[in-house]
């Protein structure tokens, strides 16, 4: 599009969750008209988060307690992604994984075989995994130096919770890739564009005929960029609009929260 084009004029809507919809437990004012607005409009939307310890099902199962609509089908994470990512790329791999249940679950019912040793896996997929340990470590390292191929859900090295940050998928991948000298081949959450192919696979929309909704420069707005869709950065979440402004590749728009979007 040559002129800017103005919020509604979009079919899809892909919104990051925290800090661009909600902040922890609280929805953000104004968000449910908005996106009753674009329901009404028959706008297609999808919800976005690169956090893989929770599923589909959580997510929607929250944004409903909120007060929102919200279908599984409409939520990609990056437990989703990566599922749809190796389904394609490596179908009937066996899977060496560090990560917690509910990714394994979403894998295995994918059809994956997920095994216990790295000994026979033919790929390893690393997450956030709240019990990563030495034997895990080891194991990863131990099929990356033969060569099996390293893929990772999200390359966030830390993740906000109440009163700080823990560890996050970053992490492991940094120390996945030290002990092995080997490095992931690909990281399928925000910013790649892995993400956003899935998505506007499912949604069935052109990237221009979508709009990106969110809250960082670094992951959203980079990766709306990248896959060429107009975008939105809202400073109700981690970024101000000086941050927003500085930016080498500004948003397309910089709205004051996500509600203005159903204005
Ligand atoms: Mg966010």
């Amino acid at each position: 599009m040559s002129a800017k084009p103005s919020l509604l004029d979009f079919s899809g809507y892909v919104f990051d969750l925290d800090g661009t919809l909600y902040l922890g437990p609280n929805l953000i004012e104004g968000v449910g008209p908005m996106l009753a607005r674009l329901r009404a409009l028959e706008k297609k939307i999808r919800f976005l988060s690169n956090n893989p310890l929770q599923t589909r099902f959580t997510y929607a199962a929250k944004l409903r307690s909120l007060g929102v609509e919200a279908h599984e089908a409409e939520v990609m994470n990056s437990s989703a992604v990566a599922t749809q990512y190796l389904l394609e790329r490596f179908p009937g791999a066996k899977l060496y994984v560090v990560g917690e249940a509910p990714l394994i679950g979403e894998l295995v019912e994918a059809g994956f075989q997920v095994v216990d040793g790295s000994a026979e896996c033919d790929l390893v997929l690393l997450s956030f995994d709240r019990d990563f340990h030495y034997v895990k470590l080891h194991q990863a390292m131990a099929a990356a130096r033969r060569g099996v191929p390293l893929i990772a859900t999200n390359p966030d090295v830390a993740c906000p919770v109440p009163g700080g940050v823990i560890p996050d998928c970053g992490a492991i991948i940094a120390a996945v890739e030290a002990c092995s000298g080997k490095k992931v081949e690909a990281i399928v959450g925000k910013p790649s564009e892995i993400m956003l192919r899935v998505i506007l696979r499912d949604l069935g929309l052109p990237p221009d005929r979508v709009l990106l909704v969110g809250d960082r420069l670094e992951t959203d707005m980079e990766m709306g960029r990248r896959a060429g869709m107009s975008s939105a950065l809202v400073l109700t979440g981690v970024t101000t609009e000086a941050e927003a402004r500085a930016w080498p590749h500004p948003p397309t728009f910089i709205l004051a929260s996500a509600s203005e979007i159903g204005n």
